[in-house]
């Protein structure tokens, strides 16, 4: 059950449960303790007869709005708990294991062995705090925060409620890879695009099982949103649209400069900042309310002290993410495979609406992906990193057997399942590849160096498999996948370069691999994190009932909105549409407003 809350929502389980500490003995006291997170990490504990008194970060390189983030709540959350045996927070695990570690120290040497140190409950709290705005958003992801960016512009007040320590949520996971049709930059460079174009192409991945009104507006305004975000609130993209996907016949993606997810929330959340657009952390909104059926605001709670909150405001937008870790709808057969996805998504805004008679839709479908490793019991996407593997070097994937078994950059709807048909999957890199691949998934914060050094130096024997030897033969041995007809494969595909044509896969082929070693072995692992379904919505982003009937003045953003992208997810649909949704509610909720 651990295993499904973040960190901070246990300080409030455990309120309800009332797991009680082990019985242990203190000497008061100020103890350091250190750690490695994406840098060192340094702490100091300081100890009463009874317990934790405080925790004080003495040094941290960590992420600013992720690890820096959760640097700041987490501490009290151990001390609320007296206990570092919570979850580690989705999008920040490197950062907040690292802190359980360090204050773990902290205790060993103040004599204390830290595993007997249970959650203890924390006290409920009476005191009720009442705010007042004119737009509540329910979420501090991509879409929320763009909403109220725009609100702002706008010229109405928001606040933002945020249930975890640190912004973000699945949006900070992502390589910010972000659908764009009809940018600025597409123009520039010559791209013949148009939203029918786009749309037509989203339907045929989605196997149109679509619902036509996110995917239109997905399709119309997801250039406008990249544009406005860049242009007028200086959100900076890479100025270029990218490859063209298996998916798409043009480049109509952005992604952010810096590569990735934690830098594109960073980015958006300085300019929240700047506007002084408050954020509350670690506060959990637990129900819509509404006076005489007029919405009215939220409930919420704080998930570290148990105070609650009630947030009057004229409009309510939920822009809470997906469902991955929402056991109610998940299929059981996709718990074969990792979740990779924020668990924090866990259908909090889906159970809010339901209240108001929302209509779900596509709820079975979930977005299974393939380009990715395998990291303890979960998996984090490099699918950026893949692809560009794949695209640059001779890179190519292969199964037990050693053979190819599919078009490596051709459409996820078949590769992923093919990779599923085939079992353990493997890039085969040289060294060149392996290098470009590993640093930038460590500049992108996916894994870090330490992790990294670990992995290369179990070769092969640990869950992360970066299995490597001088030899293709002696790669293969050392995670048993036959040798000869690998031999043999990079030989056949050493061909296809030459001929300048993949016989068997159709796959673009410039560059064979290196004849030097060392060679390189590396595990892609399936997974599942982003979920296709949702509430349903109208043109204005309005939830609407079962007579198709808009509810007034409640709206939803993000991938919280079912039906956007079909039966399969599209490549950079979900940053897109968690933008473009948030910029669009934005205006509409201005327009009700305005009213
Ligand atoms: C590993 C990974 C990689 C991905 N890569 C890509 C990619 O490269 N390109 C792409 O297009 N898509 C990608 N996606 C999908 C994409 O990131 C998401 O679909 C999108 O970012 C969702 O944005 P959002 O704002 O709707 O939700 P989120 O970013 O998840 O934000 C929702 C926020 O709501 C908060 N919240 C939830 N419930 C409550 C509550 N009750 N009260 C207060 N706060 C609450 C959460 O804590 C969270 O911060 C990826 C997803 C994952 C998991």
């Amino acid at each position: 059950m651990m295993k499904k809350l973040t960190a901070l929502c246990l300080a409030l389980l455990v309120l309800m449960t009332g797991i009680a500490m082990a019985d242990t003995s203190f000497t008061p006291g100020v103890y350091a303790g250190e750690a490695t997170g994406m840098g060192h990490l340094a702490v100091e504990v300081t100890l009463s007869d009874s317990g934790i008194e405080s925790i004080s970060i003495v040094e941290d390189n960590e992420t600013p709005a992720i690890g820096g983030e959760i640097l700041k709540t987490l501490p009290d959350a151990i001390v609320a708990a007296q206990s570092t045996q919570l979850d580690t927070v989705a999008g920040a695990t490197i950062t907040s294991a690292a802190l359980f570690e360090a204050v773990d120290n902290a205790l060993r040497a103040a004599g204390v062995d830290p595993a007997r140190l249970t959650p203890q409950a924390v006290q409920a709290s009476e005191e009720t705090e009442t705010l007042t705005t004119d737009v509540v958003i329910v979420g501090a992801g991509g879409a929320g925060m763009t909403a109220a960016l725009k609100l702002h512009e706008l010229g109405y007040q928001t606040i933002i409620l945020e249930k975890q320590a640190f912004v973000g949520g699945a949006t900070a996971m992502s390589s910010s890879s972000s659908l764009a049709q009809g940018t600025r930059i597409q123009a520039e460079q010559g791209v013949e695009d148009s939203p029918e174009r786009c749309m037509i192409e989203l339907l045929v991945v989605g196997e149109y099982e679509n619902d036509a009104t996110p995917t239109w507006l997905l399709s119309k305004y997801s250039g406008a949103a990249i544009d406005w975000l860049s242009d007028e609130m200086d959100i900076k993209f890479k100025e270029d649209v990218g490859s063209a996907s298996a998916e798409y016949s043009v480049g109509r993606a952005r992604a952010h400069v810096s590569g990735s997810g934690t830098g594109l929330v960073e980015d958006i959340k300085a300019k929240v900042d700047a506007r002084g657009i408050p954020v509350l952390m670690n506060t959990r909104a637990t129900e819509v309310t509404n006076d005489n059926g007029v919405i009215s605001g939220v409930k919420a709670v704080d998930v570290n002290t148990g105070k609650q909150y009630v947030v009057n405001a004229k409009a309510v937008l939920l822009a809470t993410g997906g469902y991955c870790y929402d056991d109610t709808y998940i299929d059981p057969a996709l718990k074969s495979l990792p979740n990779s996805g924020s668990k924090a998504n866990t259908g909090d805004g889906i159970r809010m609406a339901l209240q108001y008679d929302a209509v779900l839709q596509n709820m079975n479908m979930v977005a299974v992906a393939g380009h990715g490793i395998r990291i303890g019991d979960t998996s984090h996407h490099t699918q950026g990193q893949s692809k560009t593997a794949y695209r640059n070097t001779g890179t190519i994937l292969v199964d037990m057997n050693g053979r190819r078994f599919a078009n490596e950059l051709g459409r996820h709807a078949v590769l992923f399942p093919k990779m599923k048909e085939v079992g353990r999957t493997f890039m085969l890199m040289d060294q060149a590849a392996f290098e470009a691949y590993t640093t930038s998934c460590v500049n992108s914060k996916f894994f870090s160096q330490e992790q990294l050094d670990q992995w290369i130096e179990e070769n092969g024997t640990g869950v992360t498999v970066m299995a490597h030897a001088d030899t293709i033969e002696e790669v293969a041995n050392i995670v048993g996948v036959n040798a000869e007809n690998l031999i043999d494969e990079v030989a056949k595909y050493d061909g296809f370069v030459e001929k300048g044509e993949d016989t068997d896969f159709g796959r673009a082929v410039s560059v064979s691999l290196s004849k030097e070693g060392p060679y390189y072995l590396v595990e892609q692992c399936l997974r599942y994190s982003t979920t296709l379904g949702g509430v349903t919505i109208n043109q204005e982003l309005q939830i609407v009932d079962h007579l198709n009937q808009p509810v007034a003045g409640l709206y939803a953003a993000g991938e919280l909105v079912g039906g956007v992208f079909g039966a399969n997810f599209p490549p950079s649909t979900g940053v897109g549409w968690a933008l473009t949704s948030g910029m669009l509610a934005g205006e509409s909720i201005a327009e009700y407003l305005s009213k």
